[in-house]
């Protein structure tokens, strides 16, 4: 993993301290009502220099285009209505899905804030001019604001996730001559044609992770020359980037390429017979984002979202909802350490989201279309 994201995880880890929560808002429920003027009856002795009122929250709900899992953005959902009586209604997309709605509505979003997916979608989308910046105050939780704050305050990080394979045990065990794959290599051997599931790069965000690493890894032309190579192992592709972990469990695959954390779930919630092995030369991983939509209706209700989200109450609550992602800020402790200990790349995020449009196209029209793909 790269040195800096490693030390300061376990900073992260070891600073379990407490942490300013977020200032707390007040939230309106009805217009205030003026009051009579109190009689002066003494001159006022001033002793202290006037301080700031909160500001007045009047947005009673809140459009959150939600991209981790169903059972997170429900919990997170309920969370946030019970700590602030803001009413969220949400929708789930998986990245791709996410960012083309939200260029679509670019003059009319629905949506206010959008949370989670990794960020190569969220810099397309600075880069399309949908973002609304935001300089949060708990930006000072973040154990590392250069790697996961956008310079312009348009995103920031909500948590990091690793990509990893998850290997059916069952069909390890009537494959007694195959291994869990523990290199890309690996995924291109004969046994495992046909036999490999992963998300389309279209939809997903785990899957244009595991296209961008590539990338990195190999260099443009050996690294599209693999994933000519790879796109052939393919049984079929799914639309969300976790799914290929649930199918592979059912059996229907041998290998899935997913998300470290997803894989974890389905075999601590779901008792799925998988085993994760990660690449031995690296891995590509992601810092989930989220941001607020320029033109935004209910922007008050979004920046309380997003500096609920990048709080350590906030980001605590993971796990309670089965997401084991490492936090981003500080006075957390993170739920599975050894999904950090993957070999990870040092993944740059701005050239693939930057580039995030031209890979994805290249990739269906030259390599595997996006159509049929499954639920
Ligand atoms: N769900 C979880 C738990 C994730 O970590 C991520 C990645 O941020 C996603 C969903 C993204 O889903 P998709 O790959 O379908 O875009």
């Amino acid at each position: 993993m790269p040195k800096k994201i490693g030390l300061l995880l376990c900073m992260a880890l070891m600073v379990v301290m407490i942490l300013p929560a977020c200032a707390p808002a007040v939230v309106a429920t009805e217009p205030p009502v003026a009051t009579e003027a109190p009689m002066v009856t003494e001159a006022p002795v001033v002793t202290e220099a006037p301080t700031e009122a909160p500001p007045v929250i009047t947005d009673t709900e809140l459009n959150v285009l939600c991209t981790p899992q169903e059972e997170w953005c429900q919990g997170m959902k309920q969370e946030f209505e019970a700590k602030y009586g803001i009413t969220v209604n949400y929708v789930r997309m998986s990245s791709g899905e996410a960012l083309a709605r939200v260029v679509a509505e670019k003059d009319a979003p629905t949506f206010d804030i959008w949370w989670g997916g990794p960020i190569d979608s969220f810099v397309s989308a600075k880069g399309q001019g949908l973002l609304e910046p935001y300089d949060s105050p708990n930006y000072a939780n973040l154990y590392n604001p250069t790697l996961m704050k956008d310079v312009d305050n348009q995103w920031v990080g909500v948590y990091v996730g690793t990509l990893g394979f998850a290997t059916n045990t069952n069909w390890l065990a009537a494959h007694p001559d195959a291994k869990a794959p523990t290199s890309w290599d690996d995924l291109l051997k004969p046994e495992f044609a046909d036999q490999v599931i992963v998300a389309h790069p279209s939809s997903s965000g785990t899957s244009y992770t595991a296209l961008c690493t590539i990338l990195q890894i190999r260099g443009e032309e050996a690294g599209w020359e693999y994933l000519k190579k790879y796109a052939a192992q393919m049984e079929y592709f799914t639309k969300s980037g976790a799914a290929p972990a649930k199918f592979v469990g059912l059996g229907e695959g041998a290998v899935g390429i997913v998300f470290s954390h997803d894989i974890v779930n389905e075999i601590e919630n779901n008792q799925m017979p998988l085993v994760l092995t990660f690449p031995a030369e690296g891995t590509g991983y992601e810092i989930g984002g989220e941001a607020i939509l320029k033109g935004a209706k209910n922007i008050q209700a979004a920046k309380l979202w997003f500096d609920w989200a990048i709080s350590s109450e906030g980001q605590a609550l993971g796990p309670k909802y089965h997401a084991y992602q490492a936090p981003t800020v500080n006075g957390v402790e993170l739920s599975h350490p050894e999904l950090m200990e993957a070999n990870l790349i040092d993944y740059n995020f701005i050239w693939c989201g930057e580039n995030k449009t031209a890979n994805v196209d290249k990739f269906t029209n030259e390599i595997a279309n996006a159509e049929n793909l499954k639920q």
